[in-house]
């Protein structure tokens, strides 16, 4: 199946970055360079205390907004934590879930990101479940085991039917932050093992239309090429979401 039947979307992951100021100055620069882009699902992924501001501030616009994370419970003690009834007042359409850095440094769980995925989803918030594989497991060869490995987990429960509305980022821990992308071959090869385990778990409709973004240092350099793997349907930029210029010129590839 080919990714031109797939509407592209390509997400910032602002990360730890951005006041709220800073935040809705971001998408001020944005909207205009963006605006005549009609092919694109554009979204910006500010910090919990940004999110509020930042929906406000792209009212309007073409720009939609996600997440970095969010609650598989409605409310209770869960310090620190954020409910999707918080996101929905606020008008946030998407959410980040299973980025390696909170697998990496909070803990975060196969199963946890299975909860917060169906949580969001049963909330009318579009996941967008990220995988991807250390320099390590890269190099011993067993990649494709561990994302499959993490996606069937993210996915378990969920409708055929449903899956085929969520996204997918594959993103190569190694080639995060680290300027070092991975080859377009390397990133088709892995968004087309995950759509080959999407079509294996549940059907081939729900492989067809689930859309795979791949992140880890993506450019304005680089996006054009990216985009023509046939089974790449956007990214997850962080760094270069930063810079309205860049990431413009990211989304309008
Ligand atoms: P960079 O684009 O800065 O490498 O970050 C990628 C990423 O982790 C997006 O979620």
């Amino acid at each position: 199946m080919i990714g031109m039947a797939r509407r592209p979307i390509i997400a910032g992951n602002w990360k730890m970055n951005n006041t709220i100021a800073a935040g809705k100055q971001l998408v001020k620069d944005l909207a205009p360079l963006v605006k005549d882009n009609k092919d694109v699902d554009i979204v910006v992924c500010p910090t919990a205390t940004a999110l509020a501001g930042v929906a406000e501030a792209v009212k309007g616009s073409n720009i939609h907004v996600g997440a970095q994370n969010v609650h598989w419970e409605k409310s209770g003690a869960y310090t620190g934590e954020i409910s999707t009834e918080m996101l929905n007042e606020i008008g946030v359409e998407y959410c980040v879930l299973g980025h390696s850095e909170r697998r990496d440094y909070f803990g975060e769980t196969d199963e946890g990101v299975n909860k917060r995925a169906k949580a969001a989803f049963a909330a009318g918030i579009t996941p967008i479940i990220c995988c991807g594989e250390s320099l390590e497991i890269r190099e011993a060869g067993n990649y494709i085991d561990h994302v499959v490995k993490q996606i069937n987990a993210a996915l378990e429960g969920f409708a055929a039917a449903d899956v085929a509305k969520l996204v997918i980022a594959y993103e190569p821990i190694w080639a995060i932050g680290t300027g070092k992308t991975a080859t377009f071959d390397q990133a088709e090869e892995v968004c087309k093992a995950i759509r080959e385990a999407v079509a294996k778990k549940f059907d081939q409709a729900a492989a067809d239309a689930i859309r795979i973004q791949y992140g880890g240092s993506v450019k304005p350099a680089t996006i054009k090429d990216l985009m023509q793997q046939p089974n790449v349907d956007g990214a997850l930029v962080g760094g270069a979401s930063l810079k309205a210029k860049d990431f413009s010129e990211i989304v309008n590839f």
